[in-house]
């Protein structure tokens, strides 16, 4: 045995890199087919060169300059002149099937990595996949020498589900520097997103500049006075850079030129574009201004003519978005000029004098080559068919649009708006209250398509975009309270966490079809992914620990979790306090002999940062209102669709003569409780009282309390409830019993 010994540490050492590369690598969003095809895994080292054929040359030179600084290799890049081995090569085809225009083919074996796409648009999609087959190191902005490159052996064939994966950034509220903007766009190519719609004007800032209205931006993209004075805009000089460097990653910026509201900042700087000429100021405190561009006067359109001229001049995508939310009509009502347009026109109300302005506005798009989205207010507004629709407050519009013939992007306030925190847990930044938190998962399991929607309707939905309100900027202005010497500002982190890893959610049900996406799967491909935050130091929400918590027999409890980050810890204390770096770290599992004082978090790679934390709480405490726990019942203990006796312990908490109020409340389980009746006896064996009816508890629940008059009440005497209770269908059922003196 001795001798053997040595072989076998060499065979597995041999083998090991095999047996990762058997591994199936976790990639996000997940692709349509991944073949892990067994062989040696391909070795990225200081001679690998990668070869472009055609004019791919600058989707490769993005390709080297990211691998290069962690691994320290020189990556040449070359035209695709000769066969050689150990190569990236990148490769339009226009033969290509099944790929569509942003799908791409990859394969990878030990002597080189072959990518094909029919477009630019593929090969750079490809290309973020490739990164993600590399260890998370890769993201490094330093060497890693202690690293090995390598890329399992695989055959890769990937398209998205829809072409429009889009995140939208408010910088009216909050002005983000051009250098976050750019890393906003990292963050987004590195999920497959590639539609950053680009909210630019609000009541809050004008963020553009035009150079025929140097006001708009002198004047209002700043607000507050003295040393409280607040904003910056982008000159056009910034977003050319911007847009170019959003279009090499293969993402399309749309642009949103708010009208007729939403553009106080615009009358503050021009008082003639508003009604009744009158001088604003640019608000310090968020509110959504009653004023709009007067529809009436002709000089308005001179002025939306001339914005929109430069405005389609700078972005090359197809869509310019024009807002048209959450207009009120009270200046239109008592406006001159607004009436006379009214009847001019035959327009019977404000919403109709919005809906010929919306529509005016597109046809001079058109002649730009443009077309407009808005909000979905502008549905019925008479818009034509290639108007696009953002469906966020009525999902009745994305149907209706969709079964017009419009095209539809999804940006539902209850699963898009990530301005909402993920949870209500304490210690979440301030956010967006007025919808309900949206957890990972609710980001995850949704289907842009609504339900119903079939055929050629349903490929109008374009896809989904999820929404980065700044509101609360100005509601909370102690977020701007950013730290110096923090390579992010406390804003941008703010905007980092409201984003990660949502966006990773949000990616994947826009990329994969959704017969291959599952949230388990999901999270546990987001531990590496995270993982991949964590190098590139973005400031993403770190998952508080999912920990499953199970009494043993011994009235001990076993509580186990796995940390949600490749590398991350769980760090736990029992004593109530809240975990530091020193704490006890959770391994799998741990006995606890109390559940009361446990407390746990997820620390990211490196403990710079952790997760908010893990607090046991007992599920009874929830129903306070009904009253104090004595009881559960749990899977197999009650009858299977017959009632059985079960005994439930009131000793104590029946401790004088009167009435008392027990009721049963589901908690989980495939069956509901059903209860015949339940009998309260003393010391055993002496009748108290009964209360015999049938009620029921489960997804809705009926006469599920029962009262009781104890009138022989006996000191130190025991009190006992004898239930009969069952599952409807079987006996997968469990709940809590509470008991409370009175009604
Ligand atoms: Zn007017």
């Amino acid at each position: 045995m001795k001798h053997i010994t040595p072989l076998l540490v060499l065979a597995t050492i041999l083998l090991s890199p095999t047996i990762q590369a058997a591994e199936a690598p976790s990639i996000v969003p997940r692709p349509q087919q991944m073949k892990i095809t067994g062989g040696a895994a391909f070795r990225l080292n200081a001679q690998t060169k990668i070869r472009y054929q055609g004019d791919q040359q600058q989707v490769s030179e993005l390709l080297a300059s990211a691998l290069r600084p962690a691994t320290g290799f020189p990556l040449p890049v070359l035209k695709d002149t000769q066969k050689d081995s150990n190569r990236i090569l990148l490769m339009t085809d226009p033969h290509l099937k099944g790929t569509g225009t942003e799908g791409y083919t990859l394969v990878a074996n030990s002597s080189e990595i072959e990518i094909r796409a029919k477009t630019t648009r593929g090969l750079f999609n490809a290309t973020q996949t490739l990164i993600q087959l590399l260890p998370t190191k890769i993201h490094s902005k330093t060497k890693s020498s202690n690293t090995q490159w390598s890329i399992p052996a695989v055959a890769i064939q990937d398209h998205p589900a829809f072409p429009w994966r889009g995140m939208m950034l408010d910088v009216s509220r909050y002005f983000f520097t051009k250098e976050y903007v750019l890393r906003y766009l990292d963050m987004m190519a590195m999920h497959k997103m590639n539609a950053l719609h680009w909210h630019l004007i609000d009541d809050a800032g004008w963020r553009i500049e035009i150079k025929k209205y140097p006001r708009l931006t002198e004047i209002g993209g700043f607000r507050g006075k003295g040393e409280n004075r607040y904003g910056g805009f982008y000159t056009q000089e910034d977003i050319k850079e911007i847009v170019a460097y959003a279009t090499a990653r293969n993402i399309t910026i749309v642009p949103e030129i708010e009208l007729p509201a939403h553009t106080l900042p615009a009358l503050v700087a021009y008082p003639h574009l508003g009604c009744f000429n009158k001088k604003f100021e640019v608000p310090t405190r968020h509110s959504i201004s009653p004023e709009l561009y007067c529809a009436g006067k002709e000089t308005t359109w001179t002025f939306l003519e001339d914005v929109f001229t430069e405005v389609a001049a700078l972005f090359p995508g197809t869509y310019i978005h024009i807002g048209g939310d959450e207009a009120r009509f009270s200046r239109w009502n008592k406006c001159p000029d607004c009436q006379a347009r009214m009847k001019k026109e035959g327009l019977k109300n404000g919403h109709e004098l919005q809906g010929w302005m919306t529509t005016r506005v597109e046809k001079f798009l058109k002649t730009k080559g443009k077309r407009i989205i808005g909000w979905d207010e502008i549905l019925g507004a008479g818009v034509s068919k290639d108007a696009g629709i953002m469906t966020w407050h009525k999902p009745r519009t994305a149907v209706d649009g969709a079964k017009r013939g419009n095209p539809v992007v999804m940006s539902l306030t209850g699963h898009a708006y990530f301005d909402v925190a993920e949870s209500k847990l304490p210690g979440e930044p301030p956010t967006a209250t007025w919808i309900k938190p949206i957890s990972l998962e609710k980001a995850y399991t949704w289907d842009p398509i609504p339900a119903g929607l079939t055929g050629a309707a349903a490929k109008n939905i374009l896809g989904a975009s999820g929404c980065i309100w700044t509101d609360q900027f100005l509601h909370k202005a102690h977020i701007l309270a950013d730290k110096p010497g923090q390579g992010t500002t406390a804003s941008e982190a703010y905007v980092d966490y409201l984003s990660l890893p949502r966006m990773g959610a949000l990616s994947e049900v826009c990329w994969t079809a959704k017969t291959s996406r599952n949230y388990e799967n999901f999270t546990g491909r987001m531990r590496t992914m995270l993982a991949r935050y964590t190098e590139l130091d973005y400031q993403y929400r770190i998952p508080v620990p999912d920990v499953t918590v199970k009494p043993n027999a011994e009235k001990t409890f076993t509580l186990s979790a796995t940390p949600a980050i490749v590398g991350g810890t769980i760090r736990y204390t029992v004593d109530g306090s809240t975990p530091t770096t020193d704490s006890k770290v959770l391994n799998g599992s741990v006995n606890v002999a109390k559940v009361a004082g446990f407390r746990a978090t997820t620390f990211a790679p490196g403990n710079k940062r952790h997760s908010l934390l893990f607090q046991y709480s007992d599920p009874s405490n929830k129903y306070g209102k009904q009253g104090t726990l004595i009881g559960k019942w749990k899977s197999g203990q009650v009858g299977n669709t017959k009632a059985k006796e079960v005994i439930f312990d009131a000793t104590g908490h029946i401790n004088s003569n009167g009435l008392y109020t027990i009721t049963f409340l589901f908690t989980g389980g495939r069956q509901r409780l059903d209860i015949d009746g339940i009998e309260v006896v003393r010391n055993d064996t002496v009748p108290v009282g009964k209360d015999i009816h049938h009620g029921f508890t489960g997804g809705s629940r009926k006469d599920n309390t029962y009262k009781i008059k104890v009138s022989n009440y006996e000191t130190g005497a025991s009190f006992k409830i004898k239930a009969m209770i069952y599952g409807d269908e079987g006996a997968d059922s469990n709940g809590v019993v509470l008991i409370r003196k009175g009604e």
